[in-house]
């Protein structure tokens, strides 16, 4: 039997170092709003199942606004998330049904391409969890929190990690109960494949992203994502 993949798409954040007063999935972008670019991504993928994570308040909203009037036909439940990122993804694993394989994505990344989700999606069949990344380009410095730097790793080791990061189901989720249960003793949770690190059990292997698929942040990500759309390549 062919197995099930399941996509977690996160438009839950806030958004506030955007400083609009337009939430960030809905501001245009290429003539459409920004969440609907990843949507669609993935709603062309060979994903069975698309889970939307929304903001407090927000589910309504996207249904109507973002699902029914772009006609998405993945989408099969819009939740609410939660405080932090991992709650929102939290609240997405545990809305997929009988699924094998599950992407985490964030929304906030539009500019994701059919290659980057079958690369993770391969991985993921391969090696149980998979996430997306680039080599860095610059030097980087640990600091001391004082303003001082605290030892530099060898660059040619260190990678940029993006999403989708793609996992075996039943790993990824074991690996969330766990934090969910010993939330209090966690802290600075910032990618699905930290949860696994710190739960154990398995390799992730890390494949190409692109440099161009970026995490629109602050306002001049923006202007950088409309430009490498004019380019018409996505
Ligand atoms: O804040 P950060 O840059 O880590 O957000 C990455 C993605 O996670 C964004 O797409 C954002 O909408 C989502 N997010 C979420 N729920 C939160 C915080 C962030 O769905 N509580």
């Amino acid at each position: 039997m062919d197995k099930k993949t399941g996509v977690v798409l996160l438009a839950g954040g806030k958004g506030t170092r955007m400083h609009n007063k337009v939430q960030k999935q809905y501001l245009p972008l290429a003539g459409k709003p920004l969440i609907v670019h990843s949507l669609e991504a993935f709603e062309r993928s060979q994903a069975d199942d698309i889970i939307l994570v929304a903001g407090a308040g927000e589910t309504g909203r996207i249904r109507h606004e973002i699902v029914e009037y772009f006609g998405f036909q993945k989408v099969s439940a819009v939740v609410e998330g939660g405080k932090e990122r991992y709650h929102s993804v939290y609240a997405g694993l545990s809305a997929l049904k009988n699924c094998d394989y599950v992407l985490i994505h964030d929304g906030a990344r539009p500019l994701v391409t059919d290659a980057i989700i079958s690369r993770v999606i391969q991985g993921a069949r391969e090696y149980g969890a998979c996430v997306a990344g680039m080599p860095v380009k610059d030097t980087m410095k640990m600091t001391d929190g004082d303003g001082f730097a605290a030892g530099t790793p060898e660059r040619s080791r260190m990678w940029q990690i993006q999403t989708p990061q793609a996992f075996a189901y039943p790993l990824i989720r074991r690996a969330y109960d766990w934090l969910m249960e010993e939330e209090c003793r966690q802290t600075g949770i910032t990618d699905d494949a930290m949860v696994l690190e710190a739960y154990g059990g398995c390799r992730i292997k890390l494949v190409e992203g692109s440099y161009t698929n970026l995490k629109v942040t602050t306002p001049e990500d923006m202007v950088v994502a409309e430009a490498l759309l004019a380019r018409g390549e996505w």
